[in-house]
C-alpha cells in the first residue's frame, strides 16, 4: 500500500464522517439544500463583526503592509497586542515571547503536542471530545487516552486521577465544550489543577495543561473562569475561527503561562515547530485579528438559537443539558444505538452526528451555528423521529 500504516488507518476511521457527509450531500441534491436541516457542522454562518471589513480596507489602502514571510511565531507587533489583551484577562503579565501566532487552534495544537511529547506518550483528554483530538496526536505520535466526565460533562477530578499514568505529559481540556457546552468551574478547574500538581509530583514529571478555547467568546449567562489562575505550567490554545467567524482564514494563536516550568524554552519550541509545519500564520489575519482584540460575533444570535432548539426538543421530549457555551447541543439518544437514531432522523432530511465519534455513544450532537428557519423547520421532524421509538 502506498499510504504510510498509520495514516491509512485514520483514514479508515474517518471512512464514517465521509459518508455522513456525502450522504447530507446526496439528500441536499435530491431534496434541495433548503429542505435539509442540516446540523452536522461547527461551521460558523454568523458574519464576521463590521469591523472585520473595515480592518482589511484598512491593511489593503496601507503601503507599509506587505505580503512576504512573517517571522514564524508571528509579527512582533501581533504578538504583543495579544500579550497585552491576555494581561488584561487573565490578570497574568504575558510578554509577547509566550505567544505564537498559527494556523487557528488546530496548527496550535499540532504545534504545541509535536513541542511537548515524545512517541508513545499520553494526552489524557475526558470523554466526550472534539474529534479532531484523536488526529492531531497522531500527527505528533503520541497516544490519546480519554477518562469520563461526570454525567453532566463536568471534569471528574477522581476519574482523572486514575487515569494519570508515568506516560501522561499532557492534560487536554476544551471549555466552552464541543460536543456538550458545558462551561467547566473555577472550583473544578483547581481541583484539575491540584490533582495534575499531585500527579506531577507522584510521576517526578511534569504534566502539562493544554487548554482548548475556541469558543471562550460563545458563552451564555456564564463566564469562562482563566484557566492560568488554576493551574500555571498550563498553555491556552485559542482561535479567531468561532469568536470572529474567521473559520476558513485559519489564524489563532498559543500563550504559554509565563510560570510555566520552561516556559521559555516551550514558546521558543513551539515556534520553531510552526515553522516546520505552516512556515507562519497568513500574514494579514496576524495584522488583522491584531486590531481586533476584544471583538466578537454578536452572540446573542446563538443564544436566541439555542433557546429555540432546547424549548423544541424538550417538547418533544428529548433529555440533554442547556449549554452555557460554544453552539452544540448534547442530546441523549432515545435509542441506545446512537447511530441506528441519526439514520431515523436522517429519514425525516436531519442530519446530526452520533456521540460515538466523539467517544460518548448513545448520544448525537447538533450544532446550532445554522439559521433560525433550520431550527424551527426541523422541529415537527425531531417529534415525529421521538415518537417512532
Ligand atoms: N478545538 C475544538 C474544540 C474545535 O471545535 C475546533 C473546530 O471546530 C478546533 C479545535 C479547531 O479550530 P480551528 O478552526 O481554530 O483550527
Amino acid at each position: 500500500m502506498p499510504i504510510a500504516k498509520q495514516i491509512g488507518r485514520m483514514v479508515e476511521a474517518s471512512a464514517m464522517i465521509k459518508a455522513m457527509f456525502e450522504e447530507g450531500a446526496r439528500l441536499k441534491a435530491e431534496h434541495g439544500a433548503q429542505n435539509v436541516f442540516d446540523f452536522s457542522l461547527g461551521n460558523p454562518d454568523v458574519p464576521p463583526p463590521a469591523q472585520f471589513k473595515q480592518v482589511l480596507k484598512d491593511l489593503i489602502d496601507d503601503d507599509e503592509v506587505n505580503h512576504g514571510y512573517t517571522p514564524n511565531p508571528g509579527i512582533a507587533a501581533v504578538r504583543q497586542a495579544v500579550a497585552d489583551y491576555l494581561s488584561a484577562e487573565h490578570g497574568v503579565p504575558f510578554l509577547a515571547d509566550a505567544i505564537v501566532m498559527t494556523v487557528g487552534a488546530a496548527g496550535a495544537l499540532n504545534d504545541i503536542f509535536k513541542t511537548l511529547l515524545n512517541p508513545g506518550e499520553q494526552i489524557l483528554v475526558t470523554a466526550p471530545y472534539f474529534v479532531g483530538y484523536n488526529q492531531y496526536a497522531v500527527m505528533a505520535g503520541a497516544v490519546l487516552k480519554s477518562a469520563p466526565s461526570t454525567a453532566d460533562f463536568h471534569l471528574d477530578p477522581a476519574a482523572i486521577e486514575a487515569a494519570v499514568t508515568e506516560k501522561t505529559r499532557v492534560m487536554l481540556i476544551n471549555s466552552p465544550n464541543n460536543p456538550t457546552g458545558a462551561v467547566y468551574s473555577k472550583s473544578e478547574l483547581d481541583e484539575l489543577g491540584a490533582v495534575l500538581e499531585r500527579a506531577s509530583y507522584r510521576f517526578g514529571r511534569r504534566i502539562y495543561l493544554v487548554s482548548d478555547e475556541p469558543y471562550r467568546k460563545i458563552v451564555y449567562e456564564a463566564e469562562v473562569p482563566s484557566v492560568f489562575q488554576s493551574y500555571p505550567h498550563t498553555i491556552v490554545v485559542n482561535s479567531y475561527s468561532k469568536e470572529l467567524s474567521l473559520a476558513g482564514e485559519r489564524i489563532g494563536y498559543l500563550a504559554v503561562h509565563p510560570d510555566a516550568e520552561d516556559a521559555g524554552l516551550i514558546a521558543g519550541t513551539a515556534g520553531f515547530i510552526n515553522s516546520m509545519l505552516c512556515v507562519n500564520a497568513p500574514a494579514m489575519m496576524q495584522r488583522a485579528v491584531a486590531r481586533l482584540q476584544g471583538v466578537t460575533v454578536d452572540i446573542s444570535i446563538y443564544q436566541r438559537r439555542r433557546d429555540i432548539l432546547c424549548r423544541g426538543l424538550a417538547d418533544a421530549g428529548y433529555e440533554f443539558t442547556v449549554p452555557l457555551g460554544a453552539f452544540y447541543l448534547f442530546v441523549k439518544s432515545p435509542l441506545a444505538d446512537d447511530m441506528a437514531f441519526v439514520n431515523l432522523l436522517k429519514e425525516e432530511l436531519i442530519l446530526a452526528v452520533p456521540g460515538v465519534g466523539f467517544g460518548a455513544p448513545g448520544y448525537f450532537r447538533l450544532s446550532y451555528a445554522v439559521p433560525d428557519a433550520t431550527i424551527s423547520g426541523s422541529l415537527e421532524g425531531f417529534k415525529r423521529t421521538r415518537k417512532k421509538v
